[in-house]
């Protein structure tokens, strides 16, 4: 970009250490629901530009919002599963900017009065358990999207498409309370994690239903007061919210050790350089003119619908990790990476019930299949090995049907063909004899067979096992037919 604040002088590692970042994260979520959030038209990706319009998302004169009810419930859910309070009673307001990508001339949102506050997160930052506050969670809708490049005449014409205007979004305002750029990872790790359970949003960062904008600032380390934020846009990724928040924390410190201020702006991050690059400066930015929404009532939660959408809601990671160590044994490492989804708890419980041993199956779950898949690009949804045929593998292996090695021999197997492990092993011959009385009788088989051999290991020479044991492979081979 060329920029000359593009090559800003960073602080080195020590100076850092010296400063303590103060970062709180502001981070949008598209709900998904079918419809938007004040009209009918459908909330698709990816509709040909400028079709899932109409008067009221275009923001024509006389147009009427209409809020729609399952976006309501979802924010609710996602408020409740961020320990929120819930008030009973919000108001929408009007944030009045102009910009062509917002036809209506002003964004619906919640402002003084959100639908939601004061809740948090119990997030796990390198083993060590951290609380992190959630200020608010409220309502809006969301703008169309600007073109700036991919067509002929992009060097002289922006482009707009305006399908997202009046997408349901949340926003979700997270109290002062991360201290480095971990803190934050891990913070929007779990956020993303919880809102993925209870199904509010697909959270997919690359159609930008997530998105996060974090504040940053610095102060020496024992300082009781905050330093001055920047506020970081652009974050479409974790790396890339690392890789901002690491680089504005070394420029704000490099500014204040020579001497100089942090200015309250507004910074871009560029990933092509992984720098953040100032946009415009808050002083003369924005005056939003917020007023309430006249063309909407106040929005009334009640407690019993409330209550209703608490009692409707899947059971969330934290829940599932403490249930997972306790009733089935899980180290703690292996609770996490078994609900990194829904999706992978689910199958690990299946199998769990159904080979009757929760530790064999969290290994195969962890180990083999995961390996499987990985090598595949599949996600544990698309597996083609069911959860009941990995359980009934586990459950001939923990019963002593197949040993462990035939069975890592079987389920690449299962993996190919989408089959039960019984049918494979018919299929292949590949049934373990563990009957003692067959083995017993193959073991008189060969030693009659090979009488000097066998006379010569009992009298010491044991290297002619090497002899005896693939003797009796053979008769077994020869019995099974394999
Ligand atoms: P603004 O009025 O600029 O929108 P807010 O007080 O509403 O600022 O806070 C917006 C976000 O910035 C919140 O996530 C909050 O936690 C965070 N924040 C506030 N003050 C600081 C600070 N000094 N350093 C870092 N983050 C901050
Ligand atoms: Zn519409
Ligand atoms: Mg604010």
């Amino acid at each position: 970009m060329g920029m000359p604040s593009s090559t800003a002088t960073l602080a080195t590692p020590d100076v850092i250490a010296k400063y303590e970042p103060v970062i709180g994260l502001e981070v949008h979520v598209q709900l998904a629901t079918r419809t938007k959030i004040f009209c009918g038209c459908p909330t698709s990706f990816g509709a040909p530009p400028n079709t899932n319009v109409c008067p009221v998302c275009l923001g024509q004169p006389g147009a009427l919002p209409v809020l729609n009810r399952q976006a309501v419930e979802m924010a609710v859910e996602a408020a409740l599963a961020l320990n929120c309070h819930v008030k009973p009673r919000s108001v929408f307001a009007r944030k009045n900017y102009f910009y062509p990508d917002l036809p209506k001339g002003y964004q619906i949102s919640q402002y003084d009065q959100p639908l939601a506050e004061r809740g948090y997160m119990d997030v796990d930052i390198a083993g060590v358990k951290k609380r992190l506050g959630v200020t608010r969670v409220h309502l809006e809708d969301d703008a169309g999207k600007s073109i700036h490049e991919g067509f002929k005449d992009s060097d002289r014409y922006t482009y707009v498409d305006l399908n997202r205007c009046g997408v349901p979004l949340i926003e979700i305002v997270s109290e002062p309370d991360m201290r480095s750029s971990d803190e934050a990872y891990a913070y929007l790790t779990e956020l993303k994690q919880v809102l993925q359970y209870v199904e509010v949003s697909t959270c997919d960062m690359e159609k930008g239903h997530l998105r996060c904008d974090a504040n940053v600032s610095v102060r020496r380390r024992g300082a009781e007061k905050f330093g001055t934020k920047a506020e970081v846009k652009n974050l479409n990724s974790f790396r890339f919210l690392k890789m901002a928040l690491d680089h504005e924390i070394a420029r704000q410190v490099a500014v204040i050790e020579s001497g100089g201020r942090v200015m309250q702006e507004t910074r871009l991050f560029d990933m092509d350089t992984g720098e953040t690059v100032g946009m415009r400066s808050k002083e003369h930015a924005h005056d939003y003119r917020y007023f309430p929404e006249p063309d909407l009532v106040p929005l009334r939660v009640s407690d019993v619908w409330i209550e209703r959408i608490r009692g409707s809601m899947a059971e969330l990671p934290a829940a599932r990790r403490a249930r997972f160590i306790e009733r089935y044994g899980l180290r703690e490492y292996d609770a996490q990476v078994l609900t990194s989804t829904r999706a992978m708890g689910d199958y690990f419980e299946k199998v769990a019930a159904v080979s009757g041993d929760a530790r064999a199956a969290a290994n195969w779950v962890m180990g083999d299949l995961a390996a499987l898949l990985k090598q595949e690009g599949k996600d544990i949804a698309e597996s083609p090995v069911t959860p009941e045929n990995l359980g009934r593998l586990v459950a001939l292996i923990v019963h002593g049907k197949i040993s462990g090695k035939l069975a890592k021999e079987i389920f690449p197997k299962m993996f190919v063909m989408s089959d039960a492990p019984e049918a494979i092993m018919e299929r292949e011959g590949l049934a373990q004899i563990s009957d003692e009385g067959v083995l017993a009788r193959i073991v008189d088989e060969v030693i009659a067979a090979n009488a000097s051999q066998a006379e010569q290991y009992r009298g010491g020479k044991t290297a002619v096992l090497g002899f005896l044991i693939p003797a009796g492979r053979s008769i077994r081979r020869r019995r099974t037919g394999c």
